[in-house]
């Protein structure tokens, strides 16, 4: 509407211009003015349509940018537009690209401040596209894909997990491009992108780990994991805690299943069916609280935290493994589920049989699924053999849904160590130590290939927001994002001094 009334305009200029009497050289001002006016005006509206269209990532903010990155849905499976979307600004930004793999549901690339073909000593920055499913969007405050930015915080289903740190690796490279362009610095920095974290990363990391070294030639990758926390239970409440994950805790999928030859109708099912089997060994399963282990992970994780509290408590912490402290820790098992979920394996059952349309039947087969997680040094055999002593019965039988990579451990090294001080720099009060991480994530294949492996989520996320991870109402802090790049940037900063 508004270019129709500004046609007409300049046309009647144009009109009166025509029938006027002005003298020819006036004629020549007015007509090379117009013409200029019209260059002007052309150059400024392409300039505008090629910024709408192109989107112009080398101006946009970490924050819209990461709005932007929300409102594409990439739940797992579908992360190709994601994938291109972030493959864009990376180019736009002097990047080095690398297509890893190109299929749909399983994009994986890098990005790099020199091409790969160098061997550069390499640091890796990790993260993944995909996201969980956002559920009904009516529990939602904001759309989930609508990357809504209000009080301070970007909105949406992947916000903080995984999308916010990938765009704090990102600007972060970014404010090195230019340097490494110009000198030749002593370390190449990679971004890898993943599909698939959320489904066990099949078609993602677990492609990518191939053959890893060989092509990157990694000194040390810093993915998601750890991150900055206050008001734990355990600790200090006053003081903010940065955990930088050294290892994690692998997830072991299990079905058990009962066969039996009783089935029939539910009126007569007598004293044995498999349903009842089923409830029973569940009952005896999880009644038994899993034996406390000190993992020489654990030891170091609270022996670091003890340094920083002092008192009986530093104390005790220091030395977690002594027989006498055995009691008080075991009531922080049953009372405190972090405490749990460190000192010991867990097994919990989260699918229960199917629903059948007849339930005056009672079927031949029962059957229910258990998430395990299991700590350093135990593998899914050991849990295997756990659950058939603990349930013992000769009729169940157990099959493994979805294996995982056992947990390996990546003891605090020179990258650990400038890590902890970049996260100092920024957070002056902060302490960091190293921790044993109760989820999972696709850390475990880069350390698998035997690579130095950190995770750390540079940023403080408070309670309710942990609560908020592949839930409802999922957001990142702006300041957040601002200090972790802060973070990322005097990290690289210590390391890319030029040779
Ligand atoms: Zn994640």
């Amino acid at each position: 509407m508004q270019t129709d009334l500004f046609t007409l305009k300049i046309q009647y200029i144009l009109h009166l211009f025509k029938h006027s009497n002005l003298n020819l050289y006036n004629r020549f001002l007015i007509k090379t003015t117009f013409s200029l006016f019209f260059i002007v005006l052309f150059l400024c509206k392409s300039y505008n349509i090629l910024a709408q269209e192109n989107n112009d990532f080398t101006t946009t903010s970490p924050i819209q940018f990461l709005s932007e990155y929300i409102r594409i849905p990439s739940v797992s499976g579908n992360e190709n537009q994601a994938a291109y979307f972030l493959m864009q600004a990376c180019e736009e930004k002097g990047l080095y690209i690398y297509k890893i793999s190109d299929t749909i549901g399983s994009v994986n690339f890098a990005a790099s401040l020199y091409s790969l073909d160098l061997k550069k000593p390499n640091i890796i920055f990790h993260n993944h596209m995909d996201v969980v499913p956002a559920g009904d969007s009516c529990n939602w405050n904001y759309p989930p894909y609508s990357g809504t930015i209000a009080n301070g915080k970007v909105w949406g289903r992947g916000s903080l997990d995984n999308k916010g740190l990938a765009i704090i690796q990102l600007f972060t490279i970014e404010k090195f491009v230019d340097l490494a362009s110009n000198k030749d610095l002593p370390y190449n920095v990679t971004i890898v992108c993943v599909s698939g974290e959320e489904t066990g990363g099949f078609t993602g990391s677990a492609i990518v780990s191939e053959n890893f070294k060989e092509i990157f030639n990694p000194v040390v990758v810093i993915g998601e994991g750890g991150a900055g926390m206050d008001n734990i239970a355990f600790l200090d409440k006053a003081k903010i805690f940065f955990g930088i994950s050294i290892t994690e805790k692998s997830s072991v999928w299990l079905k058990l299943s009962y066969n039996v030859q009783s089935a029939g109708h539910a009126s007569i099912a007598g004293s044995d069916y498999a349903y009842k089997r089923l409830i029973k060994g569940l009952h005896k399963l999880i009644d038994e609280q899993q034996p406390m282990q000190i993992t020489n992970e654990v030891k170091l994780m609270f022996s670091e935290a003890g340094k920083n509290i002092g008192g009986i408590k530093g104390f005790a912490f220091k030395n977690l493994d002594w027989k006498i402290f055995r009691p008080t820790l075991k009531k922080y098992v049953k009372k405190v589920p972090e405490f749990e979920s460190m000192l010991c394996n867990t097994i919990t059952v989260s699918s229960f049989g199917e629903i059948y349309e007849t339930t005056n039947q009672t079927p031949m087969e029962a059957h229910a699924t258990l998430d395990c997680r299991l700590l350093p040094g135990t593998s899914t055999n050991d849990m295997i053999d756990i659950i058939y002593k603990a349930i013992n019965d000769s009729l169940l039988h157990i099959s493994i849904l979805k294996p995982s990579p056992p947990a390996y451990t990546s003891y605090p090294d020179f990258f650990f160590h400038k890590l902890s001080v970049s996260i100092k720099n920024i957070f002056h009060d902060a302490e960091v130590i190293p921790m044993l991480l109760p989820a999972s994530t696709d850390n475990s294949y880069y350390r698998a290939s035997g690579c130095p492996v950190f995770g750390l989520n540079p940023m403080i996320i408070e309670a309710k927001q942990m609560n908020s991870i592949h839930n409802f109402n999922e957001y990142i802090d702006i300041e957040d994002i601002n200090n972790g790049i802060l973070i990322f940037e005097d990290f690289l900063q210590s390391l890319l001094k030029p040779i």
